[in-house]
């Protein structure tokens, strides 16, 4: 068996709207597509001694060992490389859960979905699955060797993705608060909320952090005189920057002990405290000076570390930092009894756990001679032996919390000094020989005020209560009250999305200045072009969500982005399905419409409790997602008196109709009359139905978010189907003997739609048409069909891009369907001698294969009061070529 192809999705997806993590991997069983377990001599036994975990996995039959026992009785190897992939993840500290294995249409060949929490590592643990059960069926065995060796991979995996404690800590309060966030990589920067309600956060940094603020407080000298300026105790001492100046600082202290320091340290770097002599000043100045450039010499104080921490100018936890030591028991040496604390779960690398690795350094040489012991030396029982001078939780430092015992005169000053410095999250450093009396009592002082404190020592102290500090930070960040999230309206369909999420995106652009929003031709934000492309993807309604201006993200959502990779969002506040057509059938995986209206439903589902689902009521397919919908339901219609819509709006609920030439929407007993189709030119003077329908779920869509009908009203009259405003979307132009019609459709359904108004038209019909290469034969032979049921004459021209066939294929797909239609039967138009005779072609159709040819040709020979329809590929240069042509234009600003 082989893997084939291997998809991360991000968000509510196919498989799961919930569970949006997934591994998506399609499998080759190629030798075992016939080879269900039970017919693989040994495998269940094997695989069981390997991984005997798995009997936790319930599986289908709901009970501890119940896929085991699938194992037993034959299941194919897709489903056992789903459960041995959640559960090799799980064992390296991962737990998932969720996973489902899929045949496709191709024999042999599945889909396997696994659930995952980092993605490199579900992708890891895939191919591992795979390894380990080809290795079964092989070898009889999967070499624990490989196994630990997998493990271990997968474990670094997740070590390397963790975030400090501090980031998680706030994104895990923003999940609490169903506040959205995302990881901005390329700054290393989280997002908490969407689009001009976002905040950002890197560790205990926010967007509200001042600047000055941070400089200050990375200046422990600025910090220093601008506290005693204020009154505020601070150690005595002065900043040096040559060795030469060492001597004097010491005398002008007064002598020892003193504490050297860098100026611009952290995390303890080159501190040294404590000291007593001119040998360890010499030293203690060399250490500080490869920190920093300036050095700090103060008077020591003696007294207890503590850590104050400020937010939004109130003190909200405080904790005893208390320096790495080890505790005697007449038995163990002291190198003895720090390998014993080091094995304390708790302990790990850096900032990833609640305690950090007790590491034996110079430093700690030091501090052990002061002491008059050695690494080898058995401490007698209770006598505690400091490993550091600093109490720093990263050189292995302990934390008590003290919250509850800081005297209130304390909380006072911190609070002020938070505001003197300026900052909105500030860890103050006292150090005093008793927290619950006052500094002056004490005889303590602030040593510093630090930025972007750390917030671990505070949520998981190693003794006391942990504190949720993450929770005033956020609280500080989101007001009671104030929006986290701007509005997403998600649009899906098989046909006119893109004309709708304009046509939305219009209706907005009333009540806000930066409307969001991306379609197949680009993203736009403020009316203005960002990035030009098909932009129906997550990646292009991220840029609309992370950015900093939006108000309201309007977001045409297309299938292939669904199945590459979920949606962008958790949730959406409405989302609009207007159709589901055979379009794109075998890609994907996806091979009928039912399937194909699942991927759709994807968007319906993703509505929140409170948000709309707008259902087509016309289209069984998409009225029938309304039983998956978590939110409400509203629908709209071409017929007021479609049943479902009478029924829905009885027990009252919204819907939108067409009714005597009114776009209307019914709320219970309400009907609120928007506009007649006459004065809506989107829809050409109501004779474009499918237009309508779109009007009729934009409508839809605003009204459910509030718009008024007026506001709707304004924005149908004055949204057109221009070549500027829609471009490829039913472009009419007048070039005055003759028509010329533009549109982008591109599968049977959008065709047909075409027809019906090209059915409609009195002159000659000429189509140009043609085919997107990567639709299925049978697909492109009834775009053939169609044309032939509408047009008189036909140009078949290929698209610029064949999409992987041969030139010239699909328009001989085309010519086949039309050819399936006697043309020959359809009455002879008058006018339609001319063209033939111009043209000096016998057939009514005929192959021009470059798309610009065929539409020049068709214009040049266009007999009046003709209509050409051309669906280019390439709509700018169509439009261009047509301009050429000068037509009338009425309304000169809509173009
Ligand atoms: P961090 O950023 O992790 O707090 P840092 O490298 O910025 O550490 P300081 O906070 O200035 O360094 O000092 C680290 C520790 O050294 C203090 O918390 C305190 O225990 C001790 N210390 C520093 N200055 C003095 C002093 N003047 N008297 C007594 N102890 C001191
Ligand atoms: P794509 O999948 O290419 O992005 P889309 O769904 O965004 O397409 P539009 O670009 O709005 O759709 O319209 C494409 C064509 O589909 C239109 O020009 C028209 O021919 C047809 N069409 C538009 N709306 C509908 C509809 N509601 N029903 C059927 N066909 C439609
Ligand atoms: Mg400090
Ligand atoms: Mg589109």
């Amino acid at each position: 068996m082989k893997i084939l192809q291997t998809q991360t999705l991000r968000g509510p997806n196919y498989w799961s709207i919930r569970r949006s993590k997934l591994i998506l991997v399609r499998l080759d069983l190629e030798e075992l597509a016939d080879r269900p377990s039970d017919t693989i001599e040994g495998f269940h036994d094997r695989l069981v001694a390997v991984l005997p975990s798995l009997d936790e996995h319930h599986c289908s039959p709901g009970c501890k060992g119940g896929f085991l026992s699938r194992v037993r009785e034959g299941t194919m190897m897709g489903h056992i490389l789903e459960h041995v992939a959640l559960e090799l993840q799980t064992l390296a500290g991962m737990p998932v859960g969720f996973g489902r294995t899929r045949e496709t249409a191709t024999p042999g060949v599945y889909q396997v979905v696994i659930e995952y929490q980092i993605e490199t590592a579900g992708r890891y643990a895939a191919r591992a699955a795979l390894r380990l059960c080809q290795s079964i069926i092989e070898m009889g065995t999967y070499p624990q060797a490989e196994l630990d060796r997998d493990l271990e991979d997968l474990i670094k995996m997740r070590n390397d993705a963790a975030q400090g404690a501090s980031t998680e800590a706030l994104v895990k309060e923003a999940e609490t608060m169903g506040i959205p966030w995302m990881h901005l990589e390329t700054c290393d920067l989280f997002q908490l909320g969407y689009g001009k309600h976002q905040k950002r956060v890197q560790a205990a940094l926010t967007s509200h952090s001042n600047i000055l603020g941070v400089e200050i407080a990375c200046d422990k000298e600025k910090t220093k005189k601008i506290l005693a300026a204020m009154g505020v105790p601070v150690p005595v001492g002065m900043t040096i920057y040559s060795f030469n100046e060492l001597a004097a600082a010491i005398d002008r202290l007064g002598g020892y002990p003193i504490v050297i320091k860098p100026l611009n340290g952290n995390h303890g770097r080159g501190i040294t405290i404590d000291i007593r002599d001119w040998e360890h000043a010499e030293i203690g100045y060399d250490r500080a000076r490869e920190v920093s450039s300036g050095v700090i010499v103060e008077h020591f104080y003696q007294g207890r570390d503590h850590r104050i921490l400020v937010v939004n100018h109130k003190v909200v936890a405080v904790a005893e930092r208390v320096p790495a030591h080890v505790i005697g028991d007449g038995k163990l040496t002291i190198r003895e009894l720090v390998d014993r604390e080091n094995q304390d779960v708790r302990r790990g690398t850096g900032h990833d756990n609640m305690l950090t690795t007790i590491e034996l350094d110079d430093s700690t040489d030091e501090m052990l001679r002061l002491q008059g012991v050695t690494l080898t030396t058995v401490l007698p029982p209770e006598r505690v032996c400091y490993l550091r001078a600093t109490a720093n939780l990263s050189t292995g430092g302990i934390a008590i919390d003290r919250t509850d015992e800081i005297h209130p005169e304390t909380v006072w000053m911190a609070e002020r000094v938070s505001h003197i410095i300026g900052l909105d999250i500030a860890g103050i450093d006292v150090i005093t020989t008793d927290i619950t009396k006052t500094l002056r009592e004490a005889d303590g002082t602030i040593v510093e005020v630090n930025a972007a404190p750390g917030l671990r020592m505070h949520i998981s102290p190693s003794q006391g209560v942990g504190r949720n500090v993450a929770a005033p930070i956020l609280q500080m960040l989101f007001p009671p009250n104030t929006p986290t999230r701007i509005p997403i309206v998600s649009i899906t369909g098989t046909n006119g999305k893109t004309t709708t999420t304009r046509l939305i995106a219009h209706i907005f652009s009333q009540m806000y200045d930066s409307v969001g929003y991306t379609t197949t031709d680009g993203i736009y934000i403020g009316g203005r072009l960002v990035e030009k492309g098909d932009t129906t993807g997550p990646q292009s309604a991220q840029v609309i969500l992370q950015d900093p201006t939006v108000d309201i993200a309007i977001l045409e959502t297309a299938r292939g982005g669904i199945l590459r990779s979920g949606l962008a969002f958790q949730h959406c506040d409405v989302g609009v399905v207007l159709n589901v057509a055979a379009d794109h059938l075998g890609l994907g995986d996806i091979e009928t419409i039912d399937q194909l209206a699942r991927v759709k439903a994807v968007v319906a589902e993703a509505v929140r409790a409170d948000g709309y689902a707008i259902l087509n009521a016309d289209d069984e397919r998409v009225a029938d997602m309304a039983d998956q919908v978590r939110g409400k339901v509203a629908y709209f219609s071409m017929d007021a008196d479609n049943p479902l819509v009478r029924s829905h709006v009885q027990r009252g609920g919204i819907a939108a109709v067409y009714t005597q030439d009114y776009i209307t929407i019914l709320q219970h007993d309400w009907v609120h009359r928007i506009e007649n189709v006459d004065r809506v030119p989107l829809t050409l003077g109501g004779r474009v139905p499918f237009m309508i329908a779109n009007a009729l779920a934009a409508s839809l869509a605003a009204f459910v978010q509030g718009v008024s009908v007026e506001h709707i009203r304004a924005a149908l009259r004055s949204f057109r189907a221009s070549a500027q405003q829609t471009p490829g979307r039913m472009n009419l132009f007048d070039l005055g003997s003759y028509h010329v019609l533009v549109d982008y459709a591109h599968n049977p359904a959008g065709y047909e739609a075409v027809g019906s108004f090209v059915k409609n038209w009195t002159g000659p019909a000429i189509g140009v048409v043609g085919g997107p290469g990567d639709r299925r034969d049978e697909d492109l032979i009834e775009l053939g069909k169609l044309s032939a049921t509408f047009f008189d004459r036909i140009i078949i021209k290929e698209d610029d891009d064949t999409r992987g066939r041969a030139w010239g294929e699909v328009a001989e797909l085309i010519v086949q369907g039309i050819e399936q239609v006697t043309l020959a039967a359809k009455p002879i138009v008058q006018g339609f001698e001319q063209v033939i005779s111009t043209a000096e072609l016998p057939a009514t159709h005929s192959i021009m294969l470059n798309e610009a040819e065929a539409i020049a040709w068709a214009l040049d020979n266009a007999p009046e009061n003709a209509l050409v329809t051309i669906f280019p590929d390439n709509v700018t240069r169509a439009i261009e070529l047509i301009m050429a042509r000068n037509p009338i234009i009425d309304n000169p600003e809509a173009m």
